[in-house]
């Protein structure tokens, strides 16, 4: 990875099609957050779970990734679930939920139109996530929530594409030293199709746990 740098501010200018969505939906919707969503859990966690980029009424309206739209729910229910959260997801950024053994972020921070990012706009915000990743000191697991953040990963860790295809539940040890594991995204489209179901990804994130406890049972004994 690049050296460790900076991240964007609220009216970052680097792509010019979110620009003006961004734009348009301040116009529109100036109680809204409307601008590049931060990660958001504890930096010394030892998982970072990686999405495709802010929901445009979820965390583009909220300013929490994953928070407002139908995404969240399993995903904050999960991690509350097997302990990797506390507090209680209510869809709201006061609603008192906690990240505690893990960090969320995006592939790509601001909303895209139809809720899909260009390649390019996904290439160019990837100094943001590669700078999210560096200040993550004890991270060893990145969970890939789609193929677009699995690529965003490897990207960031300057891996080629074709090197590491994207699979559902696998885990990909990266030659530094992370490992990347895959999981079909939680969105509402693959809820509901059956391509994801909650017991599916709850596998995931069991699977993950047990390789951290094998890592570092300092921390699941914690
Ligand atoms: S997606 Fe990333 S690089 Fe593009 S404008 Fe937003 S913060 Fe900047």
């Amino acid at each position: 990875m690049e050296k460790d740098g900076a991240l964007p501010s609220h009216d970052c200018p680097l792509c010019p099609r979110l620009v003006a969505y961004r734009q348009a939906n301040r116009a529109a919707h100036p109680d809204w957050f409307n601008g590049p969503v931060s990660g958001w859990g504890p930096l010394a966690a030892p998982l970072a779970i990686v999405g495709m980029a802010p929901g445009v009424k979820g965390a583009n309206r909220t300013g929490r990734p994953f928070t407002g739209d139908h995404a969240g729910i399993i995903l904050y229910e999960t991690l509350l679930e097997f302990g990797l959260a506390r507090g209680r997801f209510d869809a709201r950024p006061d609603d008192g939920l906690e990240l505690t053994g893990c960090r969320i972020v995006n592939a790509v921070r601001c909303v895209p139109p139809a809720n899909l990012p260009t390649p390019a706009e996904a290439a160019t915000c990837n100094r943001f996530l590669t700078v999210e990743l560096q200040r993550m000191p004890g991270l060893r697991i990145a969970l890939a929530l789609g193929v677009l953040a699995h690529a965003a990963v490897l990207r960031a860790c300057g891996i080629p594409q074709s090197r590491v295809r994207f699979q559902h539940g696998a885990f990909h040890e990266l030659p530094d030293g992370l490992i990347l594991c895959d999981s079909y995204h939680v969105s509402r489209y693959n809820t509901n199709t059956g391509r994801l179901t909650v017991p599916m990804f709850q596998d995931v994130i069991r699977n993950i746990q047990a390789r951290l406890e094998r890592a570092l049972p300092q921390v699941a004994n914690a």
